[in-house]
């Protein structure tokens, strides 16, 4: 199944398509195997969870779903830190860089600073509980694959 860009978060899509013309610039190989997600797509791929080596989100509970989320295999995994530092410059970052190397999400640097965003202290705190939200929902995710 090709990875479906149209489902993804407008600003998401149009980051991640200027983040990867900047990757074949410069000559890092990649396939993009997953971005949006349906409900139902989430759903098959956590019944078939035993089979795939990256963790799976219960349906619910992945950035694929939002429309946030992209899964990206590289041809040489050596280009892993030079493809980190052009994703991040447009706001895709790993979340879980250890156990789902292949898996970016949009939006979600911690590093960066409420003025950077221009966003009201209201705006910031109920970003960072989604935030903590999403970490939950992985952690909860990462131990449903786990056992
Ligand atoms: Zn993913």
């Amino acid at each position: 199944m090709p990875a479906d860009f149209a489902g993804l978060d407008p600003t998401a899509q149009q980051n991640l398509m200027a983040a990867l013309d900047e990757l074949r610039r410069n000559r890092i190989r990649f396939n993009v195997t997953s971005a949006y997600r349906s409900p139902e797509r989430q759903a098959q791929l956590y019944a078939d969870r035993a089979t795939n080596p990256y963790p799976v989100a219960p349906p619910g509970h992945s950035d694929h779903e939002r429309g946030r989320a992209a899964d990206l295999v590289l041809a040489d995994e050596s280009q892993r830190d030079a493809a980190n530092r052009i994703l991040a410059k447009y706001g895709w970052s790993q979340p879980l860089p250890e156990r789902d190397r292949v898996h970016y999400a949009f939006g979600r640097q911690r590093s960066q600073t409420p003025t950077a965003y221009g966003q009201s202290p209201v705006d910031m705190a109920k970003q960072f509980s989604r935030a903590l939200g999403d970490q939950l929902d992985e952690a909860v995710g990462a131990a449903l694959f786990a056992a």
